[in-house]
């Protein structure tokens, strides 16, 4: 009798607890959803505006993300995901540094920031080109997406100063000081031939003030340790790295080691989540692939080193072809989330931040477009993390950089 009345006891707690799982994950996706509607959410750093100037790709109409052509991000897509504001990158990959290279890229570069703004007119009921902080929680009000600018490669720029407070002019709010390769500015975290300067060059130097001047964020995503380092002693204001991720948890160059995330802490910049699987998690070896992507490599050159658009195209058919061969198992919100949560046990919940990387190499297996976005909001409510904790994570971290940065300007203006 007492075991018939323990085991009675024990099928009815059991019972509670199955229905209880699905219950409680009901709720929690529903608090997250509710979360992810009411605040502000940026992202800031993706590709897309590669896709703008390719043309024969309309940004204003919905893509079904299960095809390859659809990329990343279009509006519909963004509204669907809760995705409030992006920051579309001028992108220039790095060649050479004679003058009619930079004159070149500089032709390409305002190609660029004309496809973004053209998006904001063609699409002016839905996209609006913002410069300030406050300009996305305007826009949030009004129900209409913020387009901000952002630089990727301080390339164009050149050994011209002025160039500096040209893009700004234009609307760039941030440069990424430099790409895969060492530049005018400063050296690369991975440029093969290894550092050129140590760190930021004496023109470097130059435009670092010259941005601390004019209120932009210096972006350090893509420099060397070293040239991190020379940025953090000399800069002004706080600094982010627009999309990198932390190097305890994926041991890669473009990421940050726990001592740089101290110090920008300390800086009172900004760590922004990358979300391309190779930087979130170390890819198992893929032999088969990593030969046949060596291979194309070897053929045509890298991507940066293609100089002609229709070798490009070829490329591209067959480095998709090489990947659908040989599928990568991709890292997921929840690897990503780790990052998230190493950093805010080092330093604190008030440096780290989302920059997706999409149309640039950036998706994950449950995170692919800007769709799935309120999946990394999900996942947060599940480790415990606050509205308030999200709401930092999601924008607020950022947005307290974007402030300062300017008060910064206005500050050193003031002398
Ligand atoms: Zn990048």
């Amino acid at each position: 009798m007492k075991h018939a009345l323990l085991f009675c006891a024990l099928s009815v707690l059991f019972f509670f607890l199955i229905a209880a799982i699905p219950v409680n994950d009901k709720a929690v996706r529903e608090k997250a959803a509710q979360i992810h509607k009411s605040i502000l959410t940026i992202d800031t750093h993706c590709d897309t505006p590669m896709r703008l100037v390719r043309g024969n790709w309309d940004v204003g109409v919905y893509h079904d993300p299960k095809e390859r052509k659809a990329g990343k991000i279009d509006l519909p897509r963004m509204k669907q995901g809760g995705l409030d504001a992006e920051f579309f990158a001028v992108f220039l990959g790095q060649g050479p540094r004679t003058p009619e290279d930079i004159q070149e890229v500089r032709k390409k570069a305002d190609d660029i920031f004309n496809a973004i703004k053209q998006m904001c007119q063609k699409y002016s009921d839905t996209i609006e080109l913002a410069l300030n902080p406050d300009d996305a929680y305007r826009l949030e009000k009004e129900g209409k997406l913020a387009c901000y600018i952002g630089m990727e490669n301080g390339y164009p720029v050149g050994t011209d100063l002025d160039y500096v407070q040209r893009y700004f002019d234009m609307g760039a709010r941030y440069i990424t000081l430099c790409h895969t390769r060492n530049n005018d500015i400063c050296d690369s975290s991975t440029d093969p031939k290894g550092p050129e300067f140590h760190g930021l060059s004496d023109f470097g130097e130059k435009v670092v003030a010259e941005m601390n001047r004019l209120g932009m964020i210096v972006d350090i995503s893509h420099v060397s340790d070293e040239t991190f380092y020379d940025v953090i002693k000399i800069t002004k204001a706080p600094i982010m790295a627009s999309h990198s991720d932390t190097r305890a948890l994926c041991d890669n160059p473009r990421n940050l080691t726990d001592d740089m995330i101290k110090a920008l802490a300390e800086n009172g910049g900004v760590l922004q989540m990358c979300l391309l699987s190779g930087y979130v998690k170390k890819p198992k070896p893929n032999p088969e692939r990593e030969a046949a992507l060596e291979e194309l490599w070897q053929k045509y050159g890298k991507w940066d080193e293609i100089k002609s658009d229709s070798v490009r195209n070829i490329v591209r058919k067959e480095y998709y072809a090489i990947r659908e061969k040989y599928p990568e198992k991709r890292a997921t919100v929840k690897d990503l989330v780790d990052h998230i949560d190493h950093v805010v046990q080092l330093v604190g919940i008030d440096y780290v931040g989302i920059g997706t990387d999409f149309d640039g190499g950036g998706g994950l297996a449950d995170c692919n477009d800007v769709s799935e976005m309120g999946n990394i909001t999900l996942e947060l409510v599940r480790r415990g993390y606050s509205e308030d904790d999200i709401r930092k994570i999601w924008g607020g971290n950022f947005m307290r950089v974007f402030r300062r940065v300017q008060e910064v300007a206005k500050e050193l203006n003031r002398k």
